[in-house]
């Protein structure tokens, strides 16, 4: 059991260190004010103050909300999950809608594509793969600055024409500090100034080492318009994603990380949630960021409404009460009351906090990609 000293609890309640000593010897406890108590007497003064007794703590309240740690044998493969980052205008969304028009499914129902801020394709074969295409890389910027690490994979795109440039420094950079490994798309060798070998040459002032230059970085020359070499880099993407053996529980309650939230008329406030462990079903009640709701429908990249979300899906989570920001948690809870003690208490924490840094002045965010 918890327990907690006088003095601090006097600071929470914001009472002197002295009525909360008399208090205790009215209850028959008899301690100083650096003396510790044990959770249950402590309810006992907040209540003799005429408080609420609320769970206060960080530790306390965020304690167990992502459950137990995973057995091995309870893990099972799922797909990677991939952003592309690279220097503005070498390619990135061009490589992404490259790369999503191998989608066999989607190629069947004629490419019928929503914008959600992550999409899966199913290759030949039924491989998987996730992508992240949230615009301004907030998935990997902001979400990295805010401690979600959601990417498994980089492809970092360099254009063969134009070669290293800052942004591709800055991608390298966030990729390393990450730990996440880099697959090097060498973009635009359709152009008649395309120079793929000075790309691999440059990596190297960067301590990427190119496969064919005796590394264990793998370069796949590309051309997003033309589709050259597009099913390497897929085949590239998988083979790292078998070697690196990306893992998960689908059956517990679900965990993830919200890549794109938004507030839509007539639809309410909805995000997208990618999967990470556990499955997301109908019904399910949960916390995220500050917010929490239950879900009340829930719809793939495609826009079609599914029962249930395993790890590695990015689906579409309608039911929120509040609208939730990239970069966030979302967490299935085991009720109404746990949902909303989590989400007020963080909300009251964001508050707090915010009033702190109105005052300090704060740095924007890099804006790192487009
Ligand atoms: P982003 O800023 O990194 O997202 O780059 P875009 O995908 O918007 O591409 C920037 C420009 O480069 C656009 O005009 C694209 O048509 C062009 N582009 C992208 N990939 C290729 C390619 O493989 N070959 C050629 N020739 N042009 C490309
Ligand atoms: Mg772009």
């Amino acid at each position: 059991p918890e327990a907690i000293t006088v003095q601090e609890l006097a600071n929470r309640m914001a009472e002197r260190g002295g009525e909360v000593v008399k208090t205790l010897m009215k209850l028959g406890v008899m301690a100083t004010i650096n003396q510790t108590i044990d959770a249950d007497t402590a309810e006992l003064v907040v209540s003799e103050f005429g408080h609420n007794v609320q769970r206060v703590s960080d530790e306390d309240i965020e304690m167990g909300l992502q459950g137990t740690a995973d057995t091995e044998s309870a893990l099972r493969p799922r797909p990677p999950v991939v952003t592309v980052m690279g220097h503005v205008d070498h390619g990135k969304t061009s490589l992404l809608d490259a790369l999503r028009s191998t989608d066999i499914v989607a190629g069947e129902a004629g490419g019928i594509t929503q914008h959600i801020g992550a999409y899966q394709i199913v290759v030949e074969g039924g491989s998987k793969i996730t992508f992240i295409d949230t615009p301004g890389h907030a998935a990997f910027t902001e979400m990295r600055a805010r401690g979600a690490d959601v990417t498994d994979l980089v492809i970092l795109v360099v254009a063969a024409d134009d070669g290293i440039k800052d942004q591709t420094v800055e991608a390298i950079n966030h990729a390393k500090a990450a730990g996440v490994p880099i697959v090097v798309a060498i973009n635009k060798v359709d152009k008649p100034e395309a120079d793929p070998q000075r790309v691999m040459t440059e990596l190297l002032q960067y301590e990427l080492v190119p496969e064919a230059m005796g590394g264990d970085i793998i370069c796949v020359p590309v051309s997003a318009i033309s589709r050259e070499g597009i099913d390497d880099l897929v085949e590239s993407l998988l083979l790292q994603a078998e070697l690196l053996e990306f893992k998960a529980n689908p059956d517990r309650n679900a965990s993830g990380v919200v890549v794109e939230a938004r507030l839509e008329q007539g639809r309410g406030s909805v995000a997208t949630v990618l999967i990470q462990r556990g499955t997301l079903r109908v019904g399910d009640i949960f916390v995220t960021g500050s917010e929490s709701g239950r879900v009340r429908a829930l719809l793939n990249d495609r826009g079609d409404k599914v029962e249930q979300a395993g790890p590695s899906e990015p689906v579409e989570v309608l039911g929120l009460n509040g609208t939730p920001e990239a970069g966030d948690d979302f967490v299935v809870v085991e009720d109404d009351a746990r949902a909303r003690e989590v989400a007020d208490f963080r909300a009251e924490k964001k508050r707090r906090s915010q009033l702190a840094s109105a005052t300090s002045g704060r740095g924007s965010l890099e804006q790192m990609m487009d």
